[in-house]
């Protein structure tokens, strides 16, 4: 405490001061579903910030695919890397339009809590086993995640502000605040040039291979790109009460978007792996659904709200790449007899 005042509240005062009129400030935060008692030091942001980074998922992030099924090579993306570069690109983008940089920190944080093992094979094929239960997408499960599964199945209490950005951090969402909108950003200019640098790692690729409108514009290296996508989305996006690029630019990054969904996301040699993946996946599912007891209890207490599949869709979509291999090996693979 300084004078009357709590050093939060001069955290507060200087965000009223310094922020863009078009940022979320976190005095104004709409809140919690459960109330908290003012922390001395840090605003609400920063404590929803605090409590993604402590939490079970986002630990398990380091064990789960990005593009490249549980790589051995130490040099590629994982979700949490992946999480940790969109996390550093969208502050960045924040900081640069004066908009609230702990908000946008802690929707980057969160925004793929709610990934699947074995990346967006493992949620294909959950989303075809719950197309009778409203379907399964990432964004909404990173929400069930911080609403209902951590925490021994009390959830973060996060403010509406971090929960909203995460659920429409996709392409298509609209989130309430402008810092929901660089995180959705973030995230492609993030996945589309980290993926390049690991498909030209595993040899899918070469930069010669890239559309050269997209090279000649957006620049020839990762970080002549990422630097061209984050100041034309500043230049066209400072003191407006939207996020945007510039026409070119953002044709240039849908051509780019487009390649890699061509080349390495729906046909490439990563590919090689996810149906075995998928069948990973397709058998747990249907083992536990027909023992659904031997889920933990923060998973059971939602089986009466939510039914059965839904609740072991829960179960494997909090998995690891690795757990669920080795949860599969114990259910399916015949062991050796260890003693003599
Ligand atoms: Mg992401």
């Amino acid at each position: 405490m300084i004078d009357s005042k709590s050093f939060r509240q001069y955290v507060e005062e200087s965000e009223r001061s310094v922020l863009s009129p078009y940022a979320a400030f976190s005095a104004d935060t709409k809140g919690r579903e459960r109330p908290l008692t003012p922390c001395p030091v840090r605003t609400e942001y920063i404590r929803d910030r605090d409590k993604i980074i402590h939490c079970k998922s986002f630990r398990r992030l380091k064990h789960k695919t990005q593009v490249f099924l549980s790589p051995i090579g130490d040099h590629y993306r994982t979700r949490l890397t992946h999480t940790l570069e969109v996390s550093q690109i969208a502050r960045t983008i924040s900081r640069g339009l004066r908009l609230n940089e702990d908000l946008t920190e802690a929707i980057a944080l969160g925004h793929d809590l709610g990934h699947t093992p074995f990346g967006h094979a493992g949620e294909a094929v959950l989303d075809e086993l719950l197309r009778d239960e409203g379907g399964f997408e990432h964004n909404e499960q990173s929400i069930r995640v911080v609403e209902k599964l951590e925490n021994d199945g009390k959830g973060l209490n996060l403010t509406l502000e971090v929960r909203d950005g995460i659920r429409h951090h996709k392409k298509s969402g609209t989130p309430m605040t402008l810092e929901g909108y660089v995180v959705s950003y973030a995230d492609r200019i993030a996945y589309i040039n980290h993926d390049i640098d690991d498909a030209i790692r595993a040899g899918i690729l070469s930069s010669e291979d890239l559309p050269k409108s997209c090279l000649d514009r957006l620049g020839h290296s990762h970080g002549e790109r990422i630097n061209t996508l984050i100041l034309d989305l500043l230049e066209h996006s400072f003191m407006q009460p939207r996020i945007t690029m510039s026409e070119d630019v953002l044709e240039q990054f849908n051509v780019l978007r487009d390649f890699m969904f061509e080349n390495v996301y729906l046909n490439g040699k990563a590919k090689g792996e996810e149906d075995k993946g998928k069948h990973l996946v397709e058998q747990l599912f249907g083992y536990y659904l027909n023992h659904v007891e031997l889920l933990p209890p923060e998973f059971l207490m939602n089986l009466e709200a939510d039914g059965a599949k839904r609740v072991v869709a829960d179960y494997i979509a909090c998995m690891t790449d690795t757990y669920a291999i080795s949860v599969f090996e114990k259910l399916f693979v015949p062991r050796e007899w260890s003693s003599l």
